[in-house]
């Protein structure tokens, strides 16, 4: 091994239980922005979901964001994102089809107090979207590459309608939540989360943009490139599968492949 490929980050990654099955291991190399790093990954053999790499891709993410963090603290910048602020969790969240499946099994598990309060709250959401005229508003966006319109983001913040998973002004999914949550930071005043815009917020800025990544390469029915969250029952209940079965290493390389600077 070369003296750069010895400081080189490694992360080791799982998907799956070990105690169930015998998992797949590898080692790949990918580039966050300049950054080589080296992942050690261990997945389930044969044909999975895209929701069962999601544990990888949720520890690559929060590396991801270690990185863009440190960047900001070396520019003497602080992340003002704290617990008990939930003022973004009132944005329009966009996740993948994964994601919406893997949020719907995770509300499916609960147990059912908790569980039909949570469904409860989605119910509500998307009834005060629906009148506002929002729902059909991304129904109208949600197949195009680029995300929701900007202005459309600032409609449904408008709303005030808080994500289900929020209690208490905290995150009740917190090691499950999407990719986009955990991409989103910000350096700039609390306060300014109240009312966000491009002049007052300033966001952590990451080495690459894995919830991106997802997307585009979960986007096999040619029509959902993204969601928003407060889908994701319903979006589950409709399309319980993926179109197709795929091993996790064709995945993983798909999504890798995708990772933009
Ligand atoms: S999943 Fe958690 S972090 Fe994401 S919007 Fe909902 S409450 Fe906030």
């Amino acid at each position: 091994m070369s003296p750069a490929e010895e400081n080189q980050a490694t992360l080791q990654l799982v998907a799956g239980d070990p105690a169930r099955e015998a998992l797949v291991v590898g080692r790949v190399v990918i580039v966050l922005g300049e950054e080589p790093v080296t992942l050690e990954l261990g997945v389930p053999p044969g044909p999975v979901a895209f929701e069962d790499v999601l544990p990888i891709l949720h520890g690559l993410t929060d590396f991801v964001v270690g990185r863009g963090v440190a960047a900001a603290e070396t520019e003497g910048r602080t992340v003002s994102c704290r617990a008990g602020c939930g003022a973004c969790c009132r944005q329009l969240v966009p996740i993948s089809q994964a994601e919406a499946r893997a949020l719907a099994a995770l509300v499916a598990a609960m147990p059912a107090p908790r569980r039909d309060a949570v469904l409860r709250r989605f119910d509500e959401a998307l009834q005060v979207l629906h009148a506002a005229g929002i729902v059909a508003e991304i129904d109208a966006v949600r197949h195009d590459d680029g995300g929701a319109p900007r202005d459309l983001g600032m409609r449904y913040f408008n709303q005030g309608v808080a994500c289900p998973f929020l209690e208490d002004e905290a995150c009740s999914i917190h090691p499950d939540r999407p990719l986009s949550c955990r991409q989103y930071l910000v350096t700039s005043p609390a306060a300014h989360c109240a009312s966000p815009s491009p002049t007052t917020i300033e966001m952590v800025a990451l080495p690459a943009r894995p919830s991106q990544a997802l997307m585009l390469a979960d986007c096999e029915d040619a029509v959902t490139t993204w969601l928003p969250l407060i889908y994701a029952p319903g979006y589950a209940a409709e399309i319980p599968a993926p179109a197709r079965a795929r091993t996790a290493p064709d995945i993983l390389r798909d999504v890798f492949s995708r990772l933009e600077k």
